[in-house]
């Protein structure tokens, strides 16, 4: 049996004369996701149709789920277009809402067949019924528990508005950003950020093997792969920091150990960036969350970036970082207790407000760039593709 699964647009419904391109990287891009398996993708007035046999809805489901570009979706049923069948579907519906809970609904109707004997008003009427009959339930126009959907257009098709999207940008119609990604909270959630602004993402992790541990480093391939299944595919590009960081433990001030590393994984972000022409850097930076990110500390950082840098994460606070970091699935793996190279080497008295002339002095003691540079040469990538996850 076909099943049809309606998608709705959001935020695209606004682009005015962009619109037409906005949709078909939606549609080019669930297609991408969807791409082993046979489905049929429709777009009219400002919904997405997705009709697909019942074996792969579980998968069509995890697509929806993480399509970046719609604001909810729905599984829908289609009846025969008559009002005894529209009623009898609506009555099911609604009684399968009140199992879940719901004490109240609506029902919205459209009717985009003219030839239709109701009008949408009366197909309301006739098809509330059922459910007045029952006394199962009560009617609220204003807030209801449940909104019963009814559309007839060439077929008929019922559906409650039961699934939530992730809104936003389809990913690519807003350039490329490189996301350094650490295996802690922020980093992942910085992405996805970015992601639905319509930005494509690729990653940068710097390691210090033997001191970090091979855990660490898969922690941060599962958040990849967690993050490529928003943003289509991703590359992770792991680069081996130990030497760097031993220099700086060499040549740099205690205090200064954290901030020196940061302003080299900038360097080296900056020449990954040119090297794959993406348009910026992003971190998980929030303002004054630790000692690194103090305005001063922060200012120190991004002088090393030699493309813009993006802090997404910037205003926002712990609770509502993990609260995204929940819904996107990846807070159980940013918890796992991994060490970070930052944690290792980090001193016991860091450098609270750093002086940006004296950053550069020590930046110049450290002279780490061939270091930095070799490292970047050797690094090790990988790809990610969201339809490996389905
Ligand atoms: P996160 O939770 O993302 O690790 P954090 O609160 O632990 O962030 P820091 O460790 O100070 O903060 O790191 C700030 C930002 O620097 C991170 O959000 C990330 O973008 C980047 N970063 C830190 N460590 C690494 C690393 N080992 N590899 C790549 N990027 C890193
Ligand atoms: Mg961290």
């Amino acid at each position: 049996m076909k099943i049809t699964y309606l998608a709705k647009l959001g935020e695209l419904t606004l682009k005015g004369s962009n619109k037409n391109a906005f949709e078909s990287k939606l549609v080019r891009n669930t297609r991408d996701f969807l791409k082993h398996i046979p489905v049929d993708i429709i777009l009219r007035a400002g919904r997405m149709y997705i009709e697909v046999e019942e074996e792969y809805c579980s998968k069509v489901e995890f697509c929806l789920n993480h399509l970046i570009g719609i604001t909810g979706w729905a599984k829908t049923t289609i009846c025969d277009k008559t009002i005894e069948a529209i009623t009898e579907t609506v009555t099911k519906l609604g009684k399968a809402a009140k199992e879940k809970g719901a004490k109240t609904f609506k029902l919205d109707a459209r009717r985009s067949d003219k030839s239709f004997p109701l009008d949408s008003y009366g197909i309301m009427r006739e098809a509330a019924a059922g459910l007045y009959d029952d006394k199962t339930m009560t009617v609220d126009v204003h807030n209801p528990d449940v909104t019963i959907y009814i559309e007839v257009r060439e077929k008929c098709f019922v559906y409650t508005d039961s699934n939530i999207g992730c809104r936003g940008l389809p990913v690519g119609t807003s350039g490329k950003g490189l996301l350094l990604l650490s295996g802690g909270l922020d980093s992942p959630v910085a992405g996805y950020r970015m992601l639905r602004r319509g930005m494509k993402i690729e990653c940068i992790y710097f390691h210090s093997y033997p001191y970090t541990s091979e855990e660490a480093q898969k922690k941060v391939e599962d958040l990849a792969k967690v993050l490529s299944t928003y943003g289509l595919q991703t590359t992770l590009n792991i680069v081996s920091f130990t030497d760097v960081q031993m220099l700086i433990k060499e040549k740099a001030p205690e205090a200064w150990s954290t901030l020196a590393l940061r302003m080299c994984m900038m360097k080296a972000a900056s020449m990954l960036a040119k090297h794959i022409s993406a348009d910026c850097l992003i971190t998980g930076e929030s303002l004054g969350q630790v000692a690194s990110q103090t305005l001063e500390n922060m200012r120190v950082t991004e002088s090393m970036a030699e493309v813009p840098l993006m802090r997404p994460l910037v205003g926002l606070d712990k609770e509502e970082i993990v609260e995204t970091a929940n819904f996107i699935g990846t807070y159980d793996t940013s918890i796992l207790p991994y060490e970070d190279c930052c944690v290792l080497f980090s001193p016991k008295h860091p450098v609270l407000k750093a002086d940006l002339e004296e950053a550069k002095e020590i930046y110049k003691k450290i002279d780490p760039d061939e270091l930095i540079e070799k490292s970047f040469n050797e690094r090790e990538v990988k790809h990610f593709y969201a339809f490996e996850s389905l």
